[in-house]
């Protein structure tokens, strides 16, 4: 039909942590089709944990293909390409042959502790905070960089030769679309950059005396660009071909974009692997107080920069994954709801899923998982409960730290990711926080907010106004728990946070 083959689209490519997905959306910001694939999770030892780049981009080719022919498209139908993806995972690789030195560094990773213990000799782990928004953790990608440096069999050689590059997957994926070796585009946005550890927040360039102190040459680093413009086209092997790539938000970036939370005072919270409350904090860098990371939120062309302020929790999905894999408590992770709801409540039982250490806003690399308050009478109906609880506890806290720098407490928590199709979950959030939890009617947040940034790029969306204008909320969430008893599960919650810290030898 006429009118149906005269539409155009919008695919966005999201890299994510367990899986990659290609997705078409329309004008209206609806999802037209989706492929996905889940790519191996690599844990060669504790506390390890890689992904492998070329299974990644194979998978990326593969979904791009699959979301097209369900929907019987081609790429004469798709105006551009955005790209999204789980932030600070590194992939090394040499620019000549195509081929990562080593398997991606995945961001849960805490192999660089020593480096990072080593780099915060001299001036403690805020050493470089005031620059970069973040404190040395081994969750960026500059401690892996440096790893895969130091222990690779000749990287640091071809690294000083000019021969390797760098990227978190973005960057992998946008080189490998554009052409790998045959004239890839080695360039990233400034979200993604703003997670490495050496963009200075200010300039959005990076910093040699940073790069100085890690021992990484600026040769291996991508072009910083913003997150809205083409970077290039695909290459002609290829599906897509010539069709221009033209934006590129890291994955909770992305996921704040297409909330259409543009603004400075709004937020959201998404709820995935791990959970990351973003709070937008318009032209202005604001320096946390309470924990949370300072980072760039979005910037569209050649205007000014939106920063935001993060709180990133490492374990939310991941442990109800856990249940599932490691425990064998449940056979799919929408079964944990049926469990917890076998129990009235908790049983007071806690556990704070600490990992791979705490994150925000604690930045523990000491503590470790905890289950606390266990008696006889406590079965597994209260484990699955505590395992959410823990997701709904673990926002509460970064929320506060959210208020605590803002000093105006948001009035509702917009919420996205696949844990947000628990009811019993975000019910017990909005509890919790004691303010309202809104899902929008997309829920594939992560993707729309790439595809938004690219197809804005090639004026398919005129301005900012026609994406706000395509969010529609689903389902809302008002708390139900009195103040007392709020209280006293935050106390509780706390004292086993507490618990869990200095817990490594
Ligand atoms: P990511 O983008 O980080 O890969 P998703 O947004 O796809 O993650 O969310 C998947 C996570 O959500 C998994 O960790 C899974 O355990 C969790 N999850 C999925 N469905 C449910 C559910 N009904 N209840 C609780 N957790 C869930």
């Amino acid at each position: 039909d006429q009118a149906q083959s005269a539409q155009q689209f919008v695919i966005a490519i999201d890299q994510g942590t367990t899986s990659t997905r290609a997705i078409i959306f329309d004008h209206s910001g609806s999802i037209v089709s989706t492929g996905q694939l889940e790519h191996e999770q690599i844990f060669p030892q504790a506390g390890w944990v890689e992904h492998n780049p070329k299974e990644i981009w194979g998978n990326t080719r593969e979904v791009i293909g699959q979301a097209l022919s369900k929907a019987n498209l081609t790429r004469h139908d798709i105006v551009a390409v955005g790209i999204t993806n789980q932030r600070e995972t590194a992939v090394v690789w040499d620019k000549n042959t195509g081929e990562p030195v080593y398997n991606a560094i995945v961001w849960q990773d805490t192999r660089t502790q020593g480096i990072v213990d080593e780099l915060a000799k001299d001036g403690g782990v805020e050493r470089f905070k005031q620059k970069v928004g973040l404190p040395l953790a081994t969750y960026f990608s500059g401690t892996k960089i440096k790893w895969i440096l130091d222990n690779v069999d000749g990287a640091r050689a071809k690294a000083e030769a000019g021969d390797l590059l760098f990227g978190n997957t973005d960057a992998w994926v946008l080189w490998n679309l554009t052409g790998g070796t045959d004239g890839g585009v080695h360039a990233t946005d400034v979200t993604n950059a703003s997670r490495t550890m050496f963009m200075d927040l200010e300039t959005l360039s990076w910093d040699q005396e940073i790069l100085d102190a890690f021992g990484v040459p600026a040769s291996m680093m991508p072009a910083i660009k913003s997150s809205s413009e083409t970077y290039g086209t695909v290459h002609g092997s290829q599906l897509l071909r010539e069709t221009p790539v033209a934006g590129i938000l890291g994955d909770q970036q992305a996921a704040t974009f297409g909330q259409a939370a543009f603004d400075t005072g709004e937020a959201k919270s998404t709820y995935g692997t791990g959970s990351f409350l973003i709070f937008n904090t318009g032209e202005e860098i604001v320096h946390s107080k309470n924990g949370l990371l300072t980072t760039v939120g979005y910037k569209l062309g050649d205007a000014a920069p939106h920063y935001a302020l993060e709180g990133s929790i490492a374990v939310t999905g991941s442990l109800i994954q856990w249940l599932r894999d490691n425990l064998g408590m449940i056979g799919s992770a929408p079964e944990v709801e049926t469990l917890a709801k076998t129990v009235e409540d908790n049983g007071g039982v806690y556990i704070v899923p600490a990992f791979s250490g705490l994150f925000a806003p604690y930045w523990r690399p000491d503590a470790r998982g905890a289950i606390v308050g266990l008696t006889r009478y406590v079965n597994k109906g209260h484990i699955a409960r505590a395992a959410l609880e823990a997701t709904a506890f673990q926002t509460r806290e970064v929320l506060d730290a959210v208020n605590a720098d803002s000093g105006v407490p948001l009035a509702e928590l917009k919420v996205d990711g696949g844990m947000v199709a628990n009811d019993a979950l975000m019910q017990f959030q909005a509890d919790i926080l004691g303010v309202d939890v809104v899902r929008p009617k997309v829920i594939e947040t992560t993707a729309l907010g790439a595809a938004y940034a690219a197809g804005l790029a090639v004026g398919y969306w005129k301005d900012l106004g026609e994406c706000s204008a395509n969010w529609g909320e689903d389902k809302r969430w008002s708390p139900q728990m009195d103040s007392a008893e709020r209280d006293r599960q935050m106390r509780l919650w706390k004292k086993a946070v507490s618990k869990s810290m200095d817990w490594v030898d």
